[in-house]
């Protein structure tokens, strides 16, 4: 799941927090392989490319709402940020996912405005 939850995360990121709907498996394997995870960019991308139309059942199905749910929690799943400081009490006791943090110490909560932490 590591690299999935990689690639969903990044998904989510590049799309305002959205998985886009038209998008299937196969493309997820594509942007991962084009390094493009903005969906308006990677459609771009594939306009000059002719879509194969029976490239498989599973692989075309679109991310339905089960697997969107899915890569929501893992992204939103708190672990131990190694490397961040409290900016409160300056402990290396920062959890959080992409969005927030929340000190083990002193009990603050964060949120991330672009790579910097706010105080909430
Ligand atoms: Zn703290």
């Amino acid at each position: 799941m590591g690299r999935m939850k990689e690639l969903y995360c990044q998904l989510l990121e590049a799309n305002d927090g959205q998985v886009p709907h038209e998008a299937t498996i196969a493309d997820l394997e594509k942007m991962n392989d084009l390094k493009i995870y903005e969906w308006r960019e990677y459609e771009r991308s594939q306009n000059n490319l002719k879509k194969p139309k029976n490239d498989g059942i599973e692989k075309n199905q679109t991310l339905d709402s089960h697997i969107e749910e899915l890569a929501r929690q893992s992204c939103e799943e708190f672990s131990y940020l190694e490397n961040a400081r409290c900016p409160n009490c300056f402990n290396t006791t920062l959890h959080g996912n992409i969005k927030e943090a929340v000190c083990e110490a002193c009990a603050q909560e964060f949120i991330y405005v672009g790579p910097s932490l706010r105080f909430k």
